[in-house]
């Protein structure tokens, strides 16, 4: 069992549909996928964008709703909360500070619906992608779990700070190797870790083989593969 924690749906470079990734999947042996849109252009299209992925999970996709917390409209938020699995969060593409505390009113939500919130994070010269930085949002809000995305950037800092906090962990795309996965269970344990391949940008073969050749127990590995997700994710069966 596979689940990937990471995938991109509309991205505007690439001509895969959900039907290709679907296919993609099934060849990988991936069960499935959380799959959010990829567009940086106008609200409603972002919106529509949303809709279309919701239409099109299926019983392969889990579905996430990609929004600006800045912008979005309460009623919208709250009426398609209901059908995603959880949310994710881009702070460069919608360009805001997650740290921001006028964002309260949206986190406050969240925390009652017991969603999992994905959160794009790397060191790019952007203090609203740093990971060592966004960590302290896991903190205002320890009650909602949050995925680093890309690893957290292997940053030493964040992972130092991770074990302290019950709701933080990362997911294994694009930053991240067998060493690297080695080196980090040892330290904090498999159990915060889930994979993911941010497809379209990374390959899911390439993704999933970092996890395989990584030496470590297969327990751990069903850990990283489905079981953390599976808990975040609220799944019964898979
Ligand atoms: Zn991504």
């Amino acid at each position: 069992m596979i689940i990937d924690f990471h995938t991109h749906s509309g991205v505007s470079f690439d001509k895969s549909t959900f039907n290709e990734l679907q296919r993609k999947m099934q060849q990988m042996g991936i069960e499935r996928a959380v799959i959010f849109p990829s567009t940086q252009e106008s609200y409603q299209k972002l919106m529509q964008k949303n809709v279309e992925t919701l239409d099109n999970a299926g019983k392969f996709f889990i579905p996430f709703l990609r929004f600006n917390p800045k912008t979005i409209k309460k009623e919208e938020f709250e009426a398609l909360q209901k059908g995603f699995y959880g949310l994710r969060l881009t702070p460069r593409g919608e360009n805001f500070d997650p740290l921001d505390k006028s964002l309260e009113r949206i986190f406050e939500t969240i925390e009652k619906t017991g969603k999992p919130v994905i959160i794009h994070s790397r060191k790019e010269n952007n203090i609203n992608t740093d990971p060592d930085r966004i960590i302290e949002l896991a903190k205002m809000y320890p009650k909602i779990n949050f995925v680093f995305a890309h690893f957290a950037n292997d940053s030493d800092i964040f992972f130092s700070k991770i074990n302290e906090l019950e709701n933080a962990y990362v997911d294994t795309s694009v930053v991240s190797s067998p060493f690297i996965i080695e080196r980090r269970v040892k330290e904090i344990t498999s159990k915060k870790i889930v994979f993911g391949s941010d497809y379209p940008f990374s390959d899911q073969e390439i993704e999933l083989l970092k996890v395989k050749k990584a030496e470590i127990s297969e327990m751990k590995k069903e850990d990283i593969f489905y079981g953390n997700a599976k808990k975040l994710l609220n799944l019964q069966k898979v």
